[in-house]
């Protein structure tokens, strides 16, 4: 598949470009934060590189850079969102037993609420 091909089928490329509408609070010349459709906690967000990568097992994913990007991105959401202090859960799924259900790289913020550990 051609890299237009994917922009258009994959959903996260859609809303990276804007075609596809979302609830964007953040984004940068790397990345994008938008919350998430379902959300898990009160805070819910999504971050993901403006470019298609599969997921973080993805070879292109071990780049410092992209990931320092997604990092910046998530702690600036928080403290802007007002967990910072109580809180957050960063979360990378993958795969199968994970439940990744969207293969475009994107790393879950969550917060507002207390999280349960072992995760379910
Ligand atoms: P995964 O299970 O792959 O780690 O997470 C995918 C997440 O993307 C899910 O939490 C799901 O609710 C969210 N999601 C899927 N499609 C859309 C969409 O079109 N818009 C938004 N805002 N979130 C989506
Ligand atoms: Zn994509």
């Amino acid at each position: 598949m051609s890299e237009a091909e994917t922009a258009q089928r994959c959903p996260f490329c859609r809303i990276a470009a804007g075609t596809l509408p979302s609830e964007q609070i953040y984004h940068d010349e790397t990345v994008v934060g938008f919350r998430d459709l379902n959300p898990q906690a009160p805070l819910h967000v999504l971050v993901i590189p403006r470019r298609h990568v599969r997921g973080i097992n993805a070879p292109e994913a071990e780049d410092g850079a992209l990931l320092a990007a997604m990092v910046r991105a998530a702690n600036q959401i928080a403290r802007e969102q007002g967990v910072a202090e109580s809180g957050y859960r960063l979360v990378w799924n993958v795969g199968p037993d994970a439940g990744q259900s969207v293969f475009h790289l994107h790393l879950h913020v969550l917060g507002g609420r207390q999280f349960g550990w072992p995760p379910g």
